[in-house]
């Protein structure tokens, strides 16, 4: 049986996030062949339809609105859920986001469905989909059928291939004017601590830094090498505790999570909070001093060394790629 499927584009800084294309691709999977249905909810967003469009999505629906430039979930809830009334979609496909991990919930509520959080890859299509989502701290996998009603699913970042951009696709924009009233916050306005290079979340390569790197000048050599791979930095929590860097670069259980094609751990001793933030990427690289230390067990490749050694003979030899 074929689904209508819903799938929010989220729009960061004026540009769609790259998980919007990813939640379509999955969409894709969940509908069977039936349609998938983008969702643009900001300020000025309309913009940005036809590259939903050219990523797969059949047509477009946008809420435009003054109060919806920055997310709140009063706000973005009263807007998705007049697209949900118009559209009566069976399958809503969301990013596994900040955004989509505090809005999905609430509409979940509100539509009376369940919800399936987290997903990293789909089995099947339409009514035999079986979603893998890790459990446990990425421990364990378990995979979820939807029997009946809504199915309601975010996906994680960068587990979910895109579908390939296609210029010549085209499909139908149409807008529905909503009156975001009685939102219970207003925000003024965002002041972003400013991060240098590649967004975390999405990076297909991330170097990360611990306890290990000892200051926060011990991060430069790490910098360097994420720069030549075009990738992020990342820290344990025992490198933001010492204040080597800036908690918005944890990761872990309580920090973000990254599935990168490549993922360079560096001075970390691989607790079981930092791993259930990275375990998931595709091939893991540990550079530590300690041969006993428990991050070389999830490593595919590790090497027993000092890290200020290694990493800059690893970025000359990059650098000659
Ligand atoms: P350490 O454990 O101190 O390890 C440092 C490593 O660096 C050692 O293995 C050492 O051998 C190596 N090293 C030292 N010098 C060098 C050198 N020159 N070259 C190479 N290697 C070197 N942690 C997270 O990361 N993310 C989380 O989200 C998170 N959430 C948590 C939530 C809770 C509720 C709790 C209780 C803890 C959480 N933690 C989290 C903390 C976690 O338990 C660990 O304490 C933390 O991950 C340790 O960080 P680390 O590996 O950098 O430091």
């Amino acid at each position: 049986m074929s689904k209508k499927v819903l799938v929010l584009g989220e729009v960061r800084e004026g540009s769609l996030r790259n998980v919007s294309f990813e939640a379509i691709a999955a969409a894709k999977k969940v509908s069977g062949n039936g349609e998938v249905v983008g969702v643009l909810i900001g300020d000025a967003v309309a913009n940005l339809a036809g590259e939903l469009i050219k990523y797969g999505a059949d047509r477009v629906v946008t809420v435009e609105h003054p109060h919806l430039k920055q997310y709140t979930s009063d706000g973005f809830s009263q807007a998705f859920m007049a697209v949900a009334d118009q559209e009566q979609p069976e399958a809503i496909v969301f990013g596994h986001t900040a955004l989509g991990k505090d809005l999905s919930p609430k509409l979940a509520s509100k539509l009376q469905s369940g919800l399936v959080s987290d997903v990293t890859d789909i089995e099947g299509a339409d009514a035999s989909a079986l979603f893998i989502r890790p459990i446990y701290s990425g421990k364990a996998f378990e995979k979820v059928q939807v029997k009946e009603g809504l199915v309601f699913v975010t996906v994680r970042p960068n587990n979910i291939a895109p579908l390939a951009k296609d210029e010549s696709r085209t499909g139908d924009i149409s807008s529905i004017s909503v009156d975001i009233t009685n939102l219970r916050t207003i925000i003024k306005e965002v002041v972003r601590k400013s991060t240098e290079g590649v967004d975390l979340s999405e990076a297909k390569v991330v170097v990360a830094g611990g306890r290990g790197v000892k200051s926060e000048e011990g991060f430069e050599p790490l910098k360097e090498l994420a720069n030549v791979l075009g990738g992020a930095i990342g820290a344990s929590r025992g490198a933001c505790d010492a204040d080597y860097c800036d908690y918005s670069l944890q990761i872990g259980q309580t920090g973000k999570v990254v599935t990168p094609d490549l993922y360079i751990a560096a001075g970390i001793s691989g607790a079981i909070q930092h791993l259930a933030g990275m375990s998931n990427s595709k091939v893991i690289v540990a550079i530590n001093k300690d041969p006993e230390a428990s991050i070389f067990k999830v490593a595919d490749y590790g090497i027993v060394g000092d890290l200020f050694e290694v990493i800059p003979m690893l970025t000359e030899e990059f650098k000659k790629l």
